[in-house]
């Protein structure tokens, strides 16, 4: 909390600074910029940006093929609910202009675990982010709640941002965020999560994980951490570069 204070205070002190220097800079270029505005169009200099500064999100559907991941209580697969969520996550995200989303699948296709196919995707494409999403198993079903997975140092923040709005949405208990060695968040290179939505083998929490209404909400939840990361982690980005 208190670092959080003082990020924000130091942001404002910057912006203070910064502020009267680029209405300066501003006044002093616009002569310039008129005549240079009609040798060179906008349109290609905006064109030049957007594909710049896309965030890449890499969305991972945990399971497939003849993975089928956990078996629910009602005797669904784990594979089936991750796709259904996860392409929810993919239209909202395809929706966002600055965003630029990915999928590791989009069928019923099998990934090998041996070959570290997911990982292996998320770094050729140089992505900044990949989340992977699932559902939970336990053989004591009463056992419930939402949780998320994170392994590399660099990745917590991303892991506690994204369990803060997921828990907001399922309403299920909050059982936090945890460093495990799995293979799809140690093997990539950017930041990296897995989020647990739920427990299929608890037949509650299962019969809202099928529900439409219940994945809409997870979904925008995830949309709107990936959201919350992008816009801390550039606030970090220029601290770092003017520091
Ligand atoms: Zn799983």
């Amino acid at each position: 909390m208190l670092r959080q204070i003082n990020r924000k205070t130091k942001i404002w002190l910057i912006l203070l600074v910064l502020f009267p220097l680029l209405i300066v800079s501003a006044c002093a270029s616009n002569p310039d910029n008129q005549h240079k505005d009609s040798a060179t169009p906008n349109k290609d200099k905006e064109n030049t940006k957007s594909s710049d500064t896309a965030f890449k999100v890499v969305i991972d559907p945990g399971h497939g093929g003849k993975d089928n991941g956990a078996t629910g209580a009602s005797g669904q697969y784990e594979k089936n609910f991750t796709l259904s969520l996860s392409k929810k996550v993919q239209k909202l995200l395809e929706d966002e202009p600055q965003i630029e989303v990915l999928m590791t699948r989009t069928d019923d296709s099998f990934l090998s675990q041996e070959s570290r196919d997911r990982p292996k995707y998320a770094n050729k494409q140089d992505a900044d982010v990949f989340l992977s999403i699932h559902g939970n198993t336990f053989s004591d079903s009463t056992v419930s709640g939402t949780e998320t997975f994170y392994y590399h140092k660099h990745s917590r923040q991303l892991a506690q941002i994204i369990q803060k709005h997921v828990v907001e949405a399922t309403e299920f208990r909050d059982r936090g965020i945890k460093k495990e060695e799995l293979f799809v968040v140690k093997d990539t290179n950017m930041p990296a999560a897995l989020i647990e939505v739920g427990y299929m083998t608890n037949p509650q929490e299962e019969s809202k994980m099928w529900t439409d209404e219940f994945q809409s909400r997870v979904a925008t939840s995830i949309v709107k951490g990936i959201k919350e990361y992008r816009e801390k982690s550039e606030e970090q980005g220029i601290l770092e570069w003017i520091s």
